[in-house]
């Protein structure tokens, strides 16, 4: 057996950067990797699927499962909460796939304590015309919400001095070869090969 520990990668980044944009099409050219469907009291917009692109639950069942200890981090952002139930690192550990989270600031701060080798990957528009253009072509969410996370979004931005990647998605296209780039270079860490190495090593006579 060569498995190792699933890689934990982390995507954040302001509302309408292109997270989820990216992600999909990371997942779409990347293989081996599973995409972590937060749970969430947001309202789904009119393109989201139940199960696809969240779990959408009453306050009252994200309360319950939050008391049962079910998240590995939660929080909460534009007035809902947000969570990533740990089953995903289970099933990952368990199918020898690694994990992607699309997560706020907040999250990724509490993920970093509990997986301290996840890798962060904090993701830019190229700049706050740019941002506010994709939130209104997004064209899915009120008013007062794009007003919101456009207020939102220079205070999450400070937070990327965390993270271990910045990626400016300015060419759709070409942010996700990078991307994917990141994941293939991180998975080949020497700490990560290992379980390979020790493998092809030990067909060699002693
Ligand atoms: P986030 O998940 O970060 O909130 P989305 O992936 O929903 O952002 O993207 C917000 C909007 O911007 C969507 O309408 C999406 O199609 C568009 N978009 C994403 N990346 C780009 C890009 N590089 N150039 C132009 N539009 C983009
Ligand atoms: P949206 O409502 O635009 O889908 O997401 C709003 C914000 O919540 C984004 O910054 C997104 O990364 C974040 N988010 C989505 N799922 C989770 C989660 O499970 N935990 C945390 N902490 N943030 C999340």
């Amino acid at each position: 057996m060569n498995r190792r520990e699933p890689v934990v990668f982390i995507v954040s980044g302001p509302s309408g950067a292109g997270k989820s944009s990216l992600v999909r099409k990371l997942i779409a050219s990347e293989p081996g990797l599973l995409f972590s469907v937060s749970y969430t009291t947001r309202p789904p917009r009119g393109s989201e699927r139940e199960g696809q692109h969240y779990h959408f639950v009453s306050r009252e069942e994200f309360e319950e499962r939050k008391s049962r200890g079910e998240f590995l981090e939660w929080a909460e952002v534009f007035g809902h909460y947000y969570g990533t139930h740990r089953s995903y690192l289970d099933r990952a550990a368990r199918e020898g796939l690694d994990l992607v989270l699309d997560i706020d600031v907040q999250g990724a701060r509490q993920l970093k304590r509990s997986v301290p080798e996840a890798v962060s990957v904090f993701v830019l528009a190229p700049s706050r015309e740019e941002l506010e253009r994709r939130l209104r072509t997004r064209s899915e969410d009120t008013e007062e919400a794009i007003r919101r996370r456009l207020s939102e979004a220079a205070r999450e931005m400070a937070a990327y001095t965390a993270y271990d990647y910045v990626l400016v998605n300015d060419d759709l296209d070409q942010a996700a070869r990078r991307l994917a780039a990141i994941v293939q270079a991180e998975r080949l860490r020497r700490s990560r090969m290992e379980p390979v190495v020790r493998n092809i090593l030990a067909s060699f006579p002693a």
